[in-house]
């Protein structure tokens, strides 16, 4: 999708630290941590919001990436979110996973 930034960071036309990957996604430190380890979990693909998220072999490679990377992390308390639509906090249109950890 164009002019979408994760897509970017996705097809490495913005460079970043990824902290996970996978052929299906990726995860990477927040720019604006607000926790001491605010990670970003993203789907290569361009999926706008999670109400739109309808392939669920994705859902579950995502739900398994929080788990492996937690553990991989060693955070042991954390926090999901995930801000569906501009009116609930959704900055950027391209369906992520907070994953705030303490
Ligand atoms: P949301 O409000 O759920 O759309 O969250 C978007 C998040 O993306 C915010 O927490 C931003 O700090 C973060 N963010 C935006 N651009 C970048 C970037 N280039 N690298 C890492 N995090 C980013
Ligand atoms: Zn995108």
């Amino acid at each position: 999708m164009e002019n979408c930034i994760f897509c970017k960071i996705a097809n490495g036309e913005i460079p970043s630290e990824r902290v996970y990957e996978n052929d299906f996604l990726f995860a990477i430190k927040d720019l604006h941590p607000r926790a001491p380890k605010h990670l970003l979990l993203i789907p290569k693909v361009h999926v706008e919001k999670f109400a739109d998220l309808d392939d669920e072999n994705l859902a579950m490679e995502l739900y398994r990436a929080i788990q492996e990377i937690v553990k991989e992390q060693e955070i042991t308390d954390f926090k999901l979110q995930v801000n569906n639509g501009a009116r609930a906090g959704q900055e950027v249109m391209h369906l992520h996973i907070h994953i705030m950890g303490y």
